[in-house]
């Protein structure tokens, strides 16, 4: 199967119905977005598609990034550098075949829904713990779906017992695109553009950049890294962790168990060996990344999915250079790059991962963030670096308190307060977004009405965190004298700590610091 030819990428049009299209044809307008039927397909399948488009058509500076976007990428063009790649997108039994290791693998077939990040692994099936994500979905897939499958796994690849690497970012990376807000307004290949940086290197047909195309460099000694310096930089979207060699031989007519579509030969084993290539040093372009502050020349490290995926303490982070007690924070490339551009649409971030707990999967999380940015980005990072340990800090009396309320001897008591903090940073993002905004216009605080959406925010997060309080501690009116005793006193402490909270009185001085010039009305 040639990917460039055969349709095999399903995709929605603007009027909204489903069909598949060839690589070739993705510069039709009338092509609005991927359509597959996992959330992890779909975002490998932009970054995939962004992969392809900066491998080909990349532009060489920003004026000429500033052109395609408004007049688009020339067709011409865009087959021509597809001619040039072509034997890198070949799928089947003959080598060099997509993702696959060049060499035969000698190993024992094994089921192919161990392709999917979030097949049940052994220890899970010998413990019946497969609830969720039962273990016969994903035995049998049709190849189009094998295709995404086998991108899918290489771009997250977790842990997965010895030799088995990790991802060019380690195991379940978080990835942040950019998007337009009125993503609907806008075709795919456009949307595919604002991902992609200007680079000088034009197609070319090389194993530095797709590995599949010569002799794995396999990791079986220390020392054996595939580098930025040994490799291409281009790489980063075609890493190959895992040795894989899907089996063409043993198929099977029915249904895809991913598509539900009808195939003749649906893939049903493959092969699998540990020591693939072992990525060390990369910073890819659509992930961001920190630094540890704690020792010196630490290891700038892509960020993974947590448990309970984003939240607003984290924005800043995702699209802006900031740092705070422990970590130096460096958004995606992408991000940072388009910043430099005037005259774009409204943009936000679609950022996703998969939380995993080594092997295990343990949830898929996406969020659409807005995209933070001012011009003044250094005064404005640090007042809203303040703000967010602000609400922290108060969250954090909120827990100490909670538990006085709730134990005699809260000391030893051990309480999971995850869905607390979920909740907050949930439930108090409406008034961030008011501040942020504000303070975006206007980091200066030049103006009374940005003045006064840093006190209101102070307040909602006061009432907020009050609220939580008696809701979680004063509900029964019926509770014995001395436990009434207790909480009363808790809530007196709490009241009092919090409004000790240093942050609280710096954003409160924020809110009082400047004069309004006379001329701003
Ligand atoms: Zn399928």
């Amino acid at each position: 199967m040639d990917l460039i030819t055969e349709r095999w990428l399903p995709i929605t049009t603007r009027s909204g119905s489903r069909k598949k299209i060839a690589i070739s044809d993705i510069l039709d307008n009338d092509i609005q977005d991927i359509a597959y039927p996992r959330a992890d397909f779909q975002g490998a399948a932009w970054q995939f598609l962004i992969g392809l488009l900066q491998c080909c058509v990349a532009p060489v500076d920003d004026e000429e990034w500033a052109e395609v976007w408004q007049r688009g990428i020339k067709p011409q063009e865009w087959q021509q550098s597809l001619q040039i790649i072509a034997p890198a997108m070949q799928f089947g039994a003959q080598k060099p075949a997509f993702l696959q290791s060049f060499d035969p693998l000698d190993a024992e077939n094994s089921a192919i829904n161990g392709l999917l990040i979030d097949a049940p692994g052994g220890n899970t099936l010998k413990l019946n713990k497969d609830h969720f994500v039962k273990r016969k979905s994903g035995n049998q897939i049709c190849p189009h779906c094998a295709v995404m499958a086998l991108y899918t796994v290489q771009t997250n690849s977790p842990a997965g017992g010895a030799g088995y690497r990790v991802s060019l970012r380690g195991g379940g990376p978080l990835t942040t695109l950019l998007v337009p807000l009125e993503e609907s307004h806008f075709p795919l290949w456009q949307k595919l553009w604002l991902n992609v940086l200007p680079c000088e290197s034009r197609p070319a047909l090389r194993p530095e950049i797709f590995p599949w195309l010569a002799p794995t460099l396999t990791s079986e000694k220390s020392g054996n890294k595939v580098t930025p310096g040994n490799a291409d930089r281009l790489q980063a979207y075609w890493g190959m962790p895992r040795r894989i060699e899907l089996d063409f031989t043993h198929t099977e007519a029915g249904r895809c168990d991913l598509c539900g579509e009808q195939h003749g030969e649906l893939l049903v084993a493959m092969r699998n060996k540990n020591y693939g290539v072992q990525y060390d040093n990369w910073l890819h372009p659509l992930s961001p990344y920190r630094q540890s502050l704690k020792e010196l020349d630490a290891p700038y490290l892509a960020l993974k999915g947590q448990p309970g995926g984003l939240s607003y303490k984290d924005w800043l982070g995702l699209t802006l250079k900031s740092a705070d007690n422990f970590n130096r924070m460096m958004p995606a490339e992408v991000t940072h790059n388009l910043t430099r551009y005037r005259r774009l649409p409204a943009l936000g971030l679609w950022c996703f991962a998969w939380d995993m707990d080594n092997a295990k999967a343990r949830c898929w999380y996406q969020h659409r963030i807005p995209l933070i940015h001012c011009v003044d980005n250094e005064k404005f990072s640090e007042v809203i670096q303040r703000i967010v340990m602000f609400a922290n800090a108060g969250l954090q009396v909120l827990r100490n308190y909670l538990k006085d309320a709730w134990f005699a001897t809260p000391k030893e008591a051990k309480i999971d307060f995850s869905m607390v903090d979920i909740a907050f940073w949930q439930e108090t993002e409406p008034a961030f977004r008011t501040v942020l905004d504000a303070l975006m216009n206007d980091p200066e605080r030049q103006h009374n009405t940005t003045r006064q959406a840093l006190i209101s925010w102070e307040k909602n997060l006061h009432l907020y965190l009050l609220n939580i309080f008696d809701r979680s501690v004063l509900a029964d009116p019926e509770s014995p004298e001395d436990i009434l005793l207790r909480q009363i006193t808790a809530r007196h402490k709490f009241e009092k700590e919090y409004n000790k909270l240093k942050l609280r009185k710096d954003v409160l001085a924020m809110a009082e610091q400047q004069k309004e010039p006379e001329n701003v009305k």
